[in-house]
């Protein structure tokens, strides 16, 4: 690792010691807390070795082969890797690896189909939307018109009645399925008839479950969807970025959608340390990782369920969990921060049964620092305890410090 060990690091302490210490608590946080943020992931210490190389600083715009500035054929190898084996990876026929994060993917994916003003049906972002499917806050609420289907209040499910009712009754030019906190597979041959029915596109907004897919843990969309967007920080544990990937037929649009349309220069380390990421997760041990992450998040699911929280859609299919702290007498924003105290890093998330916050929590990073089945209750116990206020702060803190001690998510 680059950022505090080896030569990189004694640069850095030397020129600028205040950052380098900024850097170095950074590494000890991540390292002394749980990580139980859905979102995030530990990357390999070849992704991070790839983020801090000279590519970054390399101007690239354009493609491969077609770049608006000289001295391009290293940064061209780097792309082509990384995009070759992006499609070998998830069967596609065409990627494109220059979305700067999920969100200018997802920009992306609606410039390359859809234009101002057109209708979209979308998760509504109370039950598990992204700000990129029609927060009035975002771009796409801004300039789309969009329509939010929903989960069933009881059963935390999307309502599948719901969605082709209203894609009946409103014709959209795109339907979105992907969310930020739905813990089940989608039904992707569902909405795909459903896009079918009405003439709509099929957008797949994967960027929680893509790294599941990648090791044969979830359903791939690719074979359903129009356009599949996605990140390649979350499960999947590459560089923070997007990625979108399509068919043949729609390669020239998406492309021009990423450059020049909604981005310029291309970020070349982080498409290196994607090309790194995309290869380890083509490996065995990859697969067997993405596998062990649901087998976590079922256990932790189950071990939440039975210390008292009451469990969305009673268990998961994924990485992700999203559970009601109420019955323990906290609501989801006191519960994030007495969590946060004792060590314990997650978000608060939308409820499906009520207007109070509840909390969402993932299995993608603890299981890379190499937790298992055994750690799970023990994560479930202390975090139901330091709700029920039946272990100070304080002690909680010091019971994270001595299990994240054996896990070690960085060699030191
Ligand atoms: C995380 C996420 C995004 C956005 O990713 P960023 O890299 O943070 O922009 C988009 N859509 C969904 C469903 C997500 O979960």
């Amino acid at each position: 690792m680059t950022v505090t060990h080896g030569l990189e690091a004694d640069v850095l302490r030397r020129q600028d010691p205040e950052l380098a210490d900024v850097l170095l608590g950074e590494r000890e946080r991540q390292a002394t807390t749980l990580q139980l943020i859905a979102a995030e992931n530990f990357t390999s210490p070849a992704v991070l070795a790839a983020l801090g190389s000279p590519l970054a600083n390399k101007y690239a715009e354009g493609y491969p082969g077609a770049r608006h500035h000289g001295g391009c054929e290293i940064a061209d190898v780097a792309e082509r890797l990384a995009v070759d084996r992006a499609k070998s990876l998830f069967g596609a026929e065409h990627a494109n690896v220059q979305a700067h994060s999920g969100s200018s993917a997802v920009l992306a994916a609606y410039a390359a189909l859809l234009r101002p003003g057109d209708t979209v049906l979308a998760l509504g972002l109370p039950h598990g939307g992204h700000l990129t499917h029609g927060s009035p806050a975002n771009f796409s609420g801004r300039w789309f018109d969009f329509v939010g289907y929903g989960v069933d209040a009881e059963s935390g499910l999307i309502d599948h009645d719901q969605v082709r009712a209203l894609a009946r009754a409103h014709r959209p030019k795109a339907i979105v399925c992907g969310s930020t906190a739905y813990p089940r597979h989608l039904d992707h041959a569902f909405f795909r008839e459903v896009a079918d029915e009405v003439g709509a596109y099929l957008i797949a907004d994967a960027a929680h479950p893509i790294g599941l897919v990648a090791g044969g843990a979830a359903p791939s969309p690719v074979p359903y969807a129009d356009v599949v967007c996605a990140t390649t920080h979350k499960v999947l544990r590459g560089p923070r970025g997007g990625m979108i990937l399509c068919g043949a037929e729609l390669a020239g649009r998406v492309d021009r959608a990423v450059f020049p349309f909604t981005q310029g220069g291309a970020q070349m380390h982080t498409i290196a340390a994607k090309a790194v990421a995309f290869g380890e997760a083509a490996t065995p041990a990859f697969a067997a990782y993405a596998h062990q992450v649901v087998a976590n998040a079922r256990v932790l699911a189950a071990a939440l369920a039975a210390e008292g929280l009451a469990v969305t859609t009673g268990g998961t299919d994924t990485h992700l969990i999203t559970v009601d702290p109420a019955p323990l007498g906290v609501d989801g924003r006191t519960a994030r921060g007495r969590l946060a105290a004792a060590g314990l890093v997650l978000d608060c998330c939308a409820l499906p049964h009520a207007d109070a916050r509840g909390l969402r929590l993932g299995t993608a990073a603890v299981t890379t620092q190499g937790m298992g089945e055994r750690e799970m209750p023990v994560v479930a116990g202390l975090l139901a305890s330091v709700l029920r206020g039946g272990t100070e702060a304080a002690r909680a803190r010091e019971d994270v410090r001595e299990l994240t001690a054996a896990f070690p998510p960085y060699p030191r």
